[in-house]
């Protein structure tokens, strides 16, 4: 399944959270947005979680 929800790719840059929009230029700042679907907002999050599966594994 694909979403068109889609980021501002200068959030970073420009703003102090992620810009998300279905066009695709930022409605904020008229820069480009890129696809936001793949990846999870917090990836640190998601290797907290590995980091406990393999710790749970080697016991
Ligand atoms: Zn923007």
């Amino acid at each position: 399944m694909k979403s068109d929800i889609r980021v501002c790719s200068a959030w970073r840059d420009r703003h102090e959270r992620p810009v998300y929009s279905l066009s695709s230029t930022c409605p904020v700042c008229d820069a480009d947005t890129e696809n936001s679907a793949p990846a999870p907002f917090d990836p640190t999050d998601a290797y907290g979680e590995y980091r406990r599966a393999l710790k749970r594994r080697s016991r």
